[in-house]
């Protein structure tokens, strides 16, 4: 049995599910060839195969909807053509892993439970604290043992969604509301680039964001601190991160500090794409660029 892979749905959350449902059915035995660890290029490849888009556009498809890959491809090198440069070609670069532990909302849970009648895991919890639907916690140990998640049950856990704990399941518990505003604007952001049918250019963007924190700096809006702070994050955010061909890592969390500085001067992705288009900077369609291999 095929399932359909959800909105937001992380790649690893699609595979377990079929291993869950029916391990021996076609579609779990060609998914079981998978890493338990790591989702390697060569595995969205066989993911996609399964889901019959086996090509350059089904390929960067999942890798802008279901994984953390948006947060450093939205922000491009002027030279850069296709999407996912030539990763599409190697089979060895990771694009999901185990070392950045699954969260899962409550919220979202039950949600979830009564909308589609089952529960699943989303790519961009691994990646906050709070979810930037519910402004709930997210959890990542069981509520029932309160075991950590990778550690509670064959294939990192991640069956405790469907099958719950020592007779009990996640969803008898209830919500903590998170209380720090800045929390929630990060994983909003977080959520937005992921989400975004646009992508910008790095340098343009940096440049951009330093002239807006100088101006609100000028009219008192944000303090010299923050101007400084501001300052530091962006160029971290342009020297430390690699090309796109060169070592990409899921885990280093690339656009990080980019989110802050989007936070303090924003408060929302889409103003900045607004602001950038305004003042004629380049803002393109991703999925244009999807079909295209290579640099
Ligand atoms: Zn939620
Ligand atoms: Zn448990």
């Amino acid at each position: 049995m095929l399932l359909t892979i959800q909105p937001n749905e992380s790649l690893r959350s699609f595979l377990e599910r079929h291993i869950y449902l029916d391990s021996q059915a076609p579609s779990a035995i060609s998914l079981k060839q998978i890493s338990r660890f790591y989702m390697r290029a060569s595995a969205i490849r066989v993911i996609a195969a399964v889901i019959g888009s086996d090509n350059c556009y089904g390929f960067n498809r999942l890798l802008h909807d279901h994984t953390s890959y948006p947060q450093l491809a939205l922000f491009r090198q002027a030279s850069q053509v296709g999407y996912s440069g030539s990763k599409y070609l190697s089979s060895t670069t990771r694009f999901e892993t185990e070392d950045v532990r699954p969260a899962f909302c409550i919220a979202c849970v039950k949600e979830d439970i009564e909308s589609i009648g089952f529960a699943y895991w989303r790519r961009d919890h691994r990646y906050v604290n709070v979810c930037a639907k519910h402004n709930v916690v997210l959890l990542k140990k069981c509520p029932v043992c309160k075991k950590s998640i990778e550690i509670h049950d064959h294939g990192y856990g991640y069956s405790l969604l469907w099958k719950g704990c020592k007779g009990r399941h996640v969803y008898e518990f209830r919500e903590i509301i998170n209380s720090d505003a800045r929390e929630q604007t990060y994983s909003k952001i977080h959520e937005e680039i992921g989400r975004s049918r646009f992508y910008l250019l790095r340098d343009e963007v940096t440049q951009h964001l330093k002239e807006k924190a100088i101006e609100m700096a000028s009219s008192e809006a944000i303090s010299e601190e923050e101007l400084e702070v501001i300052k530091s994050q962006l160029e971290f955010f342009r020297f430390c991160i690699p090309r796109l061909d060169s070592d990409y890592r899921p885990d280093h969390r690339y656009s990080k500090e980019l989110i802050h500085v989007i936070s303090t001067l924003y408060g929302s992705f889409g103003s900045l794409v607004d602001d950038i288009r305004q003042r004629g900077g380049l803002v393109r369609c991703i999925d244009d660029s999807m079909h295209a291999v290579g640099e």
